[in-house]
């Protein structure tokens, strides 16, 4: 039977495959059956693997970085001792035996086991070390992947559509290397990081759908249609004949928008408008280059810190930011300090408050950590030589804070001067306007800063009072309220006049219904994901500015929906 299925739709165009039901392990591992002669070679391999993950967890113990949190060591040692367990160093072992599959699929099959047992037990201490246990099965895990066995892998298939009730930013990084056609979630809101990253994947998603995990089967047929928001399950011929055109349509829009690749980002007035990429992890350059991104606008940095239980040492993460320089050549690089907390939870923070965006995030956390900040202060400086690179600072509310990080970037540079390493002492340092303290109060952070970069995720968050990650508020997300169009407003007003660069890197950066509105209230520097770039550029290339500013002053002024919606068709229309 034919199911419509309603939720928000995160990323643009329309998948069509079949259903494959999440499971975290299942993203990572890939199975195959094996011939009775390999067995033994196959158990051989995850004695391999379990041994290369203990020594690891001992190296790190022994060179725990300058600048970790306290916790790491005894987390280091609480891993070894979960390591020797037979549960997670001897059954996996019978299963191939038993069953004849690889290694890591056995591997996963039992963390399956162990974490459903974790789950069912009441007492809430031994129920948290069910994160532990992942995090061990999981190195072992990688272990494998870096010595695979002789079979050739079963890839996901690309007309494979993901389901899954929830996902969290960091399952989003595995689901970068596969080949997915699709996803759809029952949880996450528009801004979500779990959304945003599904963008950055360019491949159709829904998300808020509130129970397609319970009713989609393994193998249904599904149409994920990223723009209306809609999934159908099991179409008939008819409707399905109807969802295959519409997505040949939308691949040859895409096609005609590359088009625009090499044009000049100008209005029609001849204003120059820049228009940067945000990435996530540095291979995302690659996609920022080939869409002709001004430069890096937003680096998340924090993605070098995901889907691992230790820290990137300052120099492994000076190679991160210098590979990203040094492919853009010299346009700009923005690099944001550490944004986790809230949503992006790391193994070693310490327990999420009841209010986890409201908590220890961002730079609160970083002036919590000051070694960790100025490890990643340093690297960043160092690869400050290479290229155009900038710091940006996240979540700024209180300017006592500021200058805190600010003695903070002082020292990392006075400790690499004294280690007579080189570093561009000039370097700009921007915040981010990202919660509505730091925008009524911009003119006294711009005044200590060299750039401003409004994070209107956030903004809309903590503006709105709707937690971004939170479906069942997901329907009050609005752009335009008037609270936010008028933060907005002001926060570019006292960049113009203390003349200093406010660039927008939200998602609002990338909506191509939104880029007349912004360019009209004075924005002249966007920063969205590369796969947005043409279809914003292209609106930029239509506008004239000296007739959009009227209208956006008036939309500025409006208070009702209705009102503000009809300007912003006038203004899309002009
Ligand atoms: C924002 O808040 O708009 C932003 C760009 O930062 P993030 O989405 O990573 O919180
Ligand atoms: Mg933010």
């Amino acid at each position: 039977m034919t199911v419509a299925l309603h939720g928000i739709g995160v990323s643009g165009g329309y998948a069509i495959g079949r259903a494959q039901l999440y499971s975290h392990d299942r993203l990572e591992a890939p199975h195959y059956v094996l011939r009775k002669v390999d067995i033994p070679r196959e158990v051989a391999r995850f004695d391999a693997a379990v041994a290369e993950a203990r020594s690891e967890c001992l190296l790190l113990r022994e060179h725990i970085p300058e600048g970790a949190p306290a916790e790491l060591g005894a987390f280091l040692d609480l891993h070894a001792l979960i390591l020797d367990d037979a549960m997670l160093s001897e059954v996996p072992k019978q299963l191939i035996r038993d069953t004849a599959c690889n290694a890591e699929w056995a591997l996963a099959q039992q963390t399956e086991t162990v974490l459903a047992q974790f789950d069912s037990i009441e007492d809430d201490y031994l129920r948290e070390r069910r994160q532990d246990v992942k995090q061990v099965a999981d190195r072992v895990l990688k272990a494998l992947m870096g010595h695979p066995g002789h079979v050739p892998r079963k890839l996901a298939e690309e007309s494979a559509i993901l389901v899954a009730h929830d996902l969290s930013p960091s399952d989003m990084v595995l689901f970068k290397r596969h080949a997915y056609a699709g996803f759809i979630t029952d949880l996450g809101g528009t801004t979500s990081h779990t959304a945003i990253l599904a963008r950055s994947l360019n491949i159709s998603s829904v998300m808020a759908l509130h129970n397609a995990r319970a009713l989609v089967q393994e193998g249904d047929v599904l149409i994920v249609d990223g723009i209306a928001g809609v999934v159908i399950v099991n179409p008939d011929a008819q409707i399905l004949e109807e969802y295959q055109l519409r997505q040949n349509e939308w691949r040859l829009e895409q096609q005609k928008l590359k088009r625009l690749k090499s044009s000049p980002s100008a209005t029609l007035d001849g204003e120059p408008v820049e228009l940067l990429a945000n990435i996530d992890l540095p291979q995302d350059v690659t996609e920022a280059l080939e869409e002709n991104a001004a430069g890096i606008g937003l680096f998340r940095s924090e993605f070098l810190f995901m889907n691992r239980v230790d820290l990137p040492s300052e120099d492994e993460q000076f190679e991160a930011y210098r590979k990203v320089v040094s492919a853009i050549k010299q346009r700009p690089v923005v690099i944001r300090t550490l944004d986790v907390g809230a949503d992006k939870s790391l193994p070693w923070l310490p327990k999420a408050s009841d209010n986890p965006a409201l908590g220890l995030r961002a730079i609160r956390l970083c002036l919590a950590e000051p070694r960790l900040f100025i490890t990643q202060v340093r690297a960043i400086l160092r690869a400050s030589r290479y290229g155009q690179v900038r710091i940006l600072l996240p979540m700024l509310v209180s300017l006592t804070e500021l200058d805190q990080v600010l003695d903070l970037i002082a020292l990392a540079k006075d400790e690499l001067k004294r280690d007579g390493i080189r570093f561009n002492p000039g370097i700009p340092i921007g915040g981010m306007i990202e919660v509505p303290a730091a925008a009524l109060a911009a003119e006294w952070f711009a005044r200590k800063l060299d750039f401003l970069s409004i994070g209107t995720n956030d903004l809309i968050q903590y503006t709105l009072a709707i937690d971004r990650t939170d479906d069942a508020v997901a329907h009050l997300y609005d752009p335009l309220h008037p609270a936010v169009v008028q933060l907005l407003a002001h926060t570019l007003k006292v960049g113009h006049r203390l003349k200093r660069p406010v660039s927008v890197c939200g998602e609002m950066a990338g909506d191509p219904k939104l880029a007349r509105l912004l360019l009209g209230l004075g924005l002249r520097s966007f920063s969205m994901h590369p796969a947005h770039l043409m279809a914003v550029k292209q609106q930029v290339m239509h506008s004239h500015v000296a007739s959009l500013e009227p209208l956006a002053g008036k939309l500025l002024k409006a208070g009702r929906p209705d009102q503000i919606q009809a300007l912003l068709e006038r203004i899309n229309q002009t």
